[in-house]
């Protein structure tokens, strides 16, 4: 065996060799090309082969390319720390360096815990969660995580954090207004940490956009308003989870933005480095850096990696492409893409499409008027996968995130840089790879 590929969709290592790649087109071995519908995995921003990330490599290769961050800081690490503390919202001014998103919120679990440490309230540990979320592979992100279908296997190593339900209004049942039934959802929080105990709570942690398990869904503003209450008034950190859809997918620069929402800990992470070196980051508000400083509680977490220069160097680079000319062409591109996915209004097996951004989750249901779920062996959502790739268009497709809850799904998020005619053929090629599962399941197209 050569490359061990096989990976938790349970797919064969069939994987065709990507040799050459630019824009939102990849090319295999064979000279076939792809449209790049998922950008990765939601990671390549700005489109492959991006001018000026090549040379920014080199030169810091060749300057420094490594030094221990235990010791040593560099330009580099300097200036992409300032430009995050810029960038991102309320006091969220100190950037922890790390590798992956599933290490940005290990550092998250980690602050918060040496917070309520630090302010000497030791019985606060836990980290309560939701259900469909995914928060990272790693053992503590994992138990943070209400991803099941990703945490099976792994139950038994992993800390049994609490959790709500998901953000998730297609699927909520609560009555009201769209606002009350937010409220209502929030307050499941509330109601847990009272139950029990705000003493041993350390943090929620939320993505503020729905990402892998539950693409594109985003709650009305009201219920990160009554998160934000909620956390406050208990004593909790409210970590946001941005490592997927931080940087512009939202159409602004973060979904905490947009949701007018400040969380404590901000993991971000992929659109970091827009895929081009392993870097991630937690930010950390004042109030929970200054708690840190000032009872002189060391923080006892580092990775060998962490806050790599030649990492650093291309973040430095890539982030001053996030411009808000970038942000409005976003929003552009996500509607002409939504835009295309209209015959799939007619589609008996299309539940929910949803678009935030440049960010769309189609939701597959066997009926419609119940929103029943496909039984997850049907395997409908990699069918789709399957076909779509077929017509040449790279999709992230996903399912069993909530056992029995919630249904398969097909992510769409291409580059933000992505064209016209890019749009128009993954539009095409969804359209009808959707189409083709549906009359192989037996289902009329209205
Ligand atoms: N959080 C979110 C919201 C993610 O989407 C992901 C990756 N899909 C992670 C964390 C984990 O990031 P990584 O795979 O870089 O460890």
């Amino acid at each position: 065996m050569g490359v061990f590929y096989k990976w938790g969709a349970g797919r064969d290592p069939g994987h065709p060799e990507i040799v050459d790649a630019h824009g939102s087109t990849l090319v295999t071995a064979d000279g076939d090309e792809i449209v790049d519908a998922a950008a990765g995995a939601a990671v390549v921003n700005l489109g492959h082969s991006l001018e000026g990330v090549a040379d920014a490599m080199a030169e810091q290769a060749e300057r420094v390319g490594y030094v221990s961050t235990s010791h040593f800081s560099t330009p580099a690490v300097e200036s992409v720390g300032g430009k995050l503390a810029a960038m991102t919202p309320g006091s969220l001014n100190a950037a922890f360096l790390v590798n992956s998103g599933s290490e940005a919120i290990e550092a998250a679990i980690k602050l918060a815990r040496d917070y309520h440490v630090a302010r000497g309230e030791p019985t606060r540990e836990a980290v309560v969660g939701r259900w469909a979320s995914y928060h990272g592979a790693t053992l503590g992100a994992l138990a943070a995580s209400g991803n099941t279908a990703r945490r099976t296997t792994y139950e038994p190593s992993l800390r049994d954090w609490p959790k709500i339900g998901p953000a998730y209004p297609y699927r909520w049942e609560y009555e009201g207004s769209p606002e009350e039934q937010a409220v209502a959802a929030a307050r499941e929080l509330e109601r847990l940490v009272r139950r029990r105990g705000p003493e041993t709570v350390a943090a929620f942690v939320a993505e503020p956009v729905g990402g892998s398990s539950i693409p594109a869904t985003r709650p009305h503003p009201a219920y990160y308003r009554e998160i934000r209450r909620i956390c406050s008034e208990y004593g909790l950190l409210f970590v946001a989870d941005e490592v997927m859809v931080g940087f512009g997918r939202t159409g602004e620069s973060f979904a905490c933005e947009g949701l007018g929402v400040t969380p404590d800990l901000l993991a971000l992470g992929k659109g970091l480095s827009a895929g081009y070196a392993p870097i991630s980051a937690t930010m950390v508000a004042d109030g929970v850096a200054e708690t840190l400083e000032d009872h002189d509680h060391p923080f006892q977490h580092g990775h060998t990696y962490s806050g790599n220069p030649i990492s650093a160097a291309v973040a430095d680079r890539v982030l001053d492409r996030y411009t808000a000319d970038l942000f409005a062409a976003v929003r552009r591109r996500g509607r002409r893409l939504e835009t295309t996915l209209e015959p799939l209004a007619r589609s008996r097996i299309v539940g929910e499409i949803r678009r935030v951004g440049l960010q769309i989750g189609i939701e597959f249901v066997a009926d419609r008027e119940t929103k029943a779920p496909f039984d997850p062996d049907a395997d409908v959502a990699d069918r789709v996968y399957d076909a779509a790739l077929e017509n040449g268009v790279y999709t992230y497709p996903g399912g069993g995130s909530v056992d029995g809850q919630a249904g398969d799904h097909l992510m769409l998020a291409p580059p933000l840089t992505v064209d016209d005619d890019a749009i128009e053929a993954i539009g095409e090629a969804v359209v009808s790879a959707v189409n083709r599962v549906a009359d192989e399941e037996g289902y009329e197209t209205t």
